[in-house]
């Protein structure tokens, strides 16, 4: 098959022929249709994960595409399936895959990271890992729901818990930010974002933030302030995470909030 292979860290990808993935009894080839770049992609192609990546390396962790073969043992899929890829490949059998944070397996491979992504014409993952879709939307768009958007998700419906209503601010307007942005209006919330890059607040913006503001703007707390009523936000998102941001976070964050 063709695939992007890394050869070495720095320099450009090389597009060549490599054997063909083998199908394992629990596990199915999928052909892949989408294949995101995400920011850790680029993180792996510097060599900043090269504790991780071992070269030549494929990369690429989010993926979708369509089932070619399954292994012997595999019941639930079939030829011509449809779906995306859970790139995270747990042992299912350590203490924290048995009480269900399978995320930090003891024994974690992950596609495009310890083992061959989707960067590449085919892939082997384990038939647990294909998560079958059947909405009628883009198969390549749906590349980046497992990683980009789940992401998001976990942190604003799940640790945040965001409701109907709550004004959540999202510190950092890149691919996940954007991705917050959307899922926070689908909530039902007010949202509102902060970057430094005027095509991130115009995109965010289009996205439907009901706020978007510079964060060099030297009243930018004030401001925030004004926007939640002069309380703060219930919920602030905080997509940059280093120790400025999160202080001033604690300016504009509601009495009660929740800051993730
Ligand atoms: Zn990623
Ligand atoms: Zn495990």
């Amino acid at each position: 098959m063709k695939a992007w292979v890394l050869e070495e860290y720095n320099s450009p990808l090389i597009l060549k022929d490599v054997d063909d993935p083998v199908c394992g009894d629990d596990d199915v080839i999928v052909k892949t249709v989408g294949a995101g770049v995400c920011g850790t992609d680029l993180k792996i192609y510097h060599g900043y994960l090269d504790w991780v990546t071992k070269l030549p390396h494929i990369q690429g962790h989010e993926i979708s595409g369509i089932v070619k073969e399954v292994g012997k043992n595999v019941k639930t899929l079939k030829p011509g399936d449809q779906g995306i890829v859970y790139h995270y490949i747990p042992c299912r059998d350590c203490e924290f895959c048995r009480t269900g944070r399978e995320n930090i397996c003891e024994h974690i491979k992950r596609a495009g990271f310890e083992l061959n992504g989707g960067f590449a014409e085919y892939i082997s993952i384990p038939a647990y890992n294909f998560c079958k879709t059947n909405i009628d939307y883009p198969l390549t768009h749906l590349s980046v729901l497992p990683d980009a958007i789940a992401t998001s998700y976990h942190s604003i419906k799940t640790l945040a818990n965001l409701k109907v209503s709550d004004k959540m601010l999202i510190i950092g307007l890149g691919g996940l930010g954007l991705h917050g942005v959307q899922i926070g209006k689908m909530i039902g919330a007010e949202v509102g974002g902060i970057d430094l890059r005027p095509e991130s607040l115009r995109v965010a913006k289009e996205l439907g933030a009901d706020f978007v503001l510079d964060a060099s703007d030297e009243n930018m707390v004030e401001k925030i302030l004004d926007w939640s009523g002069g309380l703060g936000a219930d919920v602030i998102i905080d997509g940059v995470g280093i120790a400025g941001t999160f202080s001033t976070a604690l300016k504009y964050l509601k009495r009660g909030g929740r800051l993730v």
